[in-house]
């Protein structure tokens, strides 16, 4: 449990980049009355429960919640898209994917889209919408989509001295679409970190938020491998990837039209990555 004024410290220490604490971007100004909560009670969105900074303040990692506190899970998806992919968008390539958040809607499962700031600037009207959607909650995939270590899925690396600005550009991103309350949750490109990249991120108040359960769907061709994949994985607390981008991940839709009703009749109850780390610090 993070004290209360030591967590409006770390929340706000993101400041301008989630306009979370009064700062006033355009993003800001323009944004209409919240949206009224429907699908689940959110916690408080100016306050995301948030991990404490580890030994000299270095950024805090969160892999799955409490797994005794009932069957609650999360299902994540990274809104992937590497800065040069621009060019491929406008000739055609789909990195989104409607067809999955209309699932999602129609499901009502809550989820935590993690995405990018490039993402935001290619389909800034889909990301306003989910941004404004009480069912989702946006987080930062990084704007660029570049790895944050070396080695990592052959991704092009960005440089320590510019990991801080990339995470910050991608918030930018965010408000520029105009959504309005970007989670101060951070999953590293390719799930990529050591001890240097949380180091560069100290001091943001990001909590990095990776995962328990790889589902397989990047690149994958058999739904059905990967809805075994997820379904074998999963315990309480978990934290699933997935993604949202049709054209490296053609098959996610299908898999949670198979898992979503499969896990509910086992008991498993869908929430969002805040919910999680909001039992885990005991602030929910
Ligand atoms: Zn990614």
């Amino acid at each position: 449990m993070i004290p209360p004024l030591r967590r409006i410290v770390a929340v706000c220490s993101l400041g301008a980049a989630l306009a979370a604490c009064g700062s006033a971007g355009p993003a800001d100004t323009a944004r209409p009355a919240p949206a009224k909560s429907s699908a689940s009670a959110s916690p408080s969105t100016a306050r995301p429960p948030v991990l404490a900074p580890g030994p000299g303040g270095l950024t805090p990692v969160f892999e799955h919640g409490p797994r005794t506190l009932g069957k609650n899970i999360a299902l994540t998806f990274d809104a992937d898209m590497t800065a040069d992919q621009g060019p491929r968008a406008a000739s055609g390539e789909h990195f989104d994917n409607p067809e999955l958040i209309g699932t999602l809607r129609t499901l009502k499962v809550p989820a935590t889209i993690f995405m990018t700031g490039s993402w935001a600037d290619q389909y800034p009207a889909e990301a306003r919408s989910l941004g404004h959607d009480p069912q989702f909650e946006i987080a930062n995939h990084s704007y660029s989509h570049y790895a944050f270590t070396q080695d990592c899925y052959g991704l092009p690396t960005v440089d320590a001295d510019q990991m801080r600005a990339d995470v910050e550009r991608a918030y930018t991103a965010f408000r520029t679409a105009g959504v309005p309350h970007a989670l101060p949750y951070f999953r590293f490109p390719g799930g990529c970190y050591d001890q240097q990249a949380l180091r560069a991120l100290n001091g943001l108040g990001v909590t990095a938020v990776q995962w328990d359960v790889v589902s397989g769907d990047a690149f994958a061709t058999d739904a059905d491998a990967v809805a075994r994949q997820v379904l074998d994985g999963v315990k309480p607390g978990s934290v699933v990837v997935m993604h949202c981008t049709r054209s490296a991940a053609p098959t996610t839709e299908r898999v949670v039209r198979t898992v979503v009703p499969e896990l509910r009749k086992r008991g498993y109850r869908f929430v969002k990555v805040s919910e999680l780390i909001g039992e885990t610090t005991g602030q929910h």
